[in-house]
């Protein structure tokens, strides 16, 4: 990979920030997008702006035909079988309290069980709680092992017949564990339990097949891999989505219209009630397009390379905790010993490195890591080794500093 060149796409990077070189290393929260993406979205805001499946003039016609086409990309993206399959959200939020809301509160019931990980986003946690919460369903947690991983064997034997949902992140946003998906739908269908993914790291940074994983459903987010906020994706099998009832009523969702009652329209659009994110929906498409010109294996082995070599330059410095497992996906979750993660952040940004400090929206998980919060690095494929030995000569100085 031609990095420079990689980076000249993306305007953002050139900037400095409080007199040094950005170093951008908060992507896990949002990426930047290459200027592919913002001139798609100019375009269509410049010369086609208009709604979609709605008029039949020449400008509706062609927004409807960008937009649509652009769910194509997608379903081609994540390999899922037919573009009914592929539902436009605002992001993963929205996507995973679709499937709890529209699928999960019409079929549990008193007893049932949904099954999630310790390690959860609060997007694939909080709505589980309410959802249990309104059904009298249990929320159960897979163990998981000291090193942030899963052992499939404690997951075999946690998965029963009284579950229903089983509902697993594929890549960690605080450890970076890269979770057995595949493996973990087996056993939930052994059971008769469907399978939820929440595929928001994991998409913007690996190949992604929905239909070899076997998951019933898959959330992901556009502003995580280059593309737009307010756009993202439920995946969800044909027949689930079929037997879904929509959770959002309105415009654009219908097929039929009486005083008192209504039918819906067919998938996807059924699910997609009102005005959608249009021009997100379009950038999405070109993100794609960029995202695969490279190609997802290129990126996964590049990141891996980084990630491998963060962990080895800061687990070498005295006084650094790493969280998580060696081998993980491209982000590294650490404290520096007698230091808030906070002060750690603000010191970085002083020299230009943007990192998160906090939760990550995984409360939970903080508790068994035993601390209140982190600081994380993460990366994605326009970040360069040298930015990677600046990172870890900032934090030896910041240790040093506060030390
Ligand atoms: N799930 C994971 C693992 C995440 O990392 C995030 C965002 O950081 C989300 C879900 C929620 O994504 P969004 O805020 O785009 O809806």
């Amino acid at each position: 990979m031609d990095i420079q060149s990689i980076r000249e796409d993306f305007p953002i990077l050139t900037q400095q920030v409080n007199g040094h070189q950005l170093v951008y290393l908060d992507n896990s929260a949002t990426s930047q997008k290459p200027r592919s993406v913002i001139q798609t979205m100019v375009d269509y805001y410049e010369h086609y702006n208009s709604n979609v499946h709605r008029g039949v003039h020449t400008l509706g016609t062609r927004a409807t035909d960008r937009y649509e086409e652009a769910r194509e990309k997608i379903r081609n993206f994540i390999h899922a079988k037919s573009e009914k399959e592929i539902i436009y959200t605002t992001g993963t939020t929205q996507s995973l309290n679709l499937v709890a809301y529209g699928y999960g509160l019409a079929r549990l019931g008193a007893g049932d069980e949904i099954i999630i990980t310790p390690m959860e986003h609060h997007a694939n946690l909080i709505p589980w709680q309410q959802v249990a919460k309104k059904t009298g369903a249990v929320l159960r947690y897979f163990p998981m092992e000291d090193d942030g991983t899963l052992d499939l064997e404690k997951v075999r034997q946690s998965v029963n017949s009284r579950t229903k949902i089983v509902s697993v992140t594929e890549v960690s946003n605080v450890l970076g564990t890269i979770n057995p998906v595949k493996e973990i739908a087996r056993i939930a269908h052994e059971q008769g339990a469907i399978m939820i993914v929440d595929g928001a790291q994991s998409t913007p940074h690996m190949a992604i097949d929905v239909q070899d994983m076997d998951a019933d459903f898959f959330a992901f987010s556009g502003h995580k891999m280059l593309g737009p906020t307010g756009i993202g994706v439920l995946y969800g099998k044909q027949a689930l989505l079929e037997a879904m009832e929509p959770v959002e009523t309105g415009g654009e969702m219908i097929d039929e219209v009486g005083f008192q009652s209504a039918t819906w329209a067919d998938l996807p659009w059924k699910l997609e009630a009102g005005t959608p994110h249009i021009a997100g929906a379009i950038g999405l498409g070109a993100a794609i397009d960029y995202l695969q010109q490279i190609g997802m294996g290129t990126i996964q082995r590049y990141e891996e390379q980084l990630t491998a070599k963060t962990y080895d330059r800061l687990s070498s410095i005295d006084g650094v905790t790493l969280y998580g497992p060696v081998k993980r996906s491209g982000l590294v979750s650490f404290n520096i010993d007698g230091v808030h993660p906070h002060d750690v952040s603000t010191a970085l940004d002083s020299e230009g490195i943007a990192v998160r400090a906090g939760h990550h929206c995984a409360q939970p998980l903080m508790s068994c890591l035993k601390c209140e919060s982190t600081v994380r690095a993460s990366f994605y494929f326009y970040n360069s080794e040298d930015e990677i030995d600046y990172l870890a000569r900032a934090i030896q100085e910041t240790k040093e500093f506060f030390g």
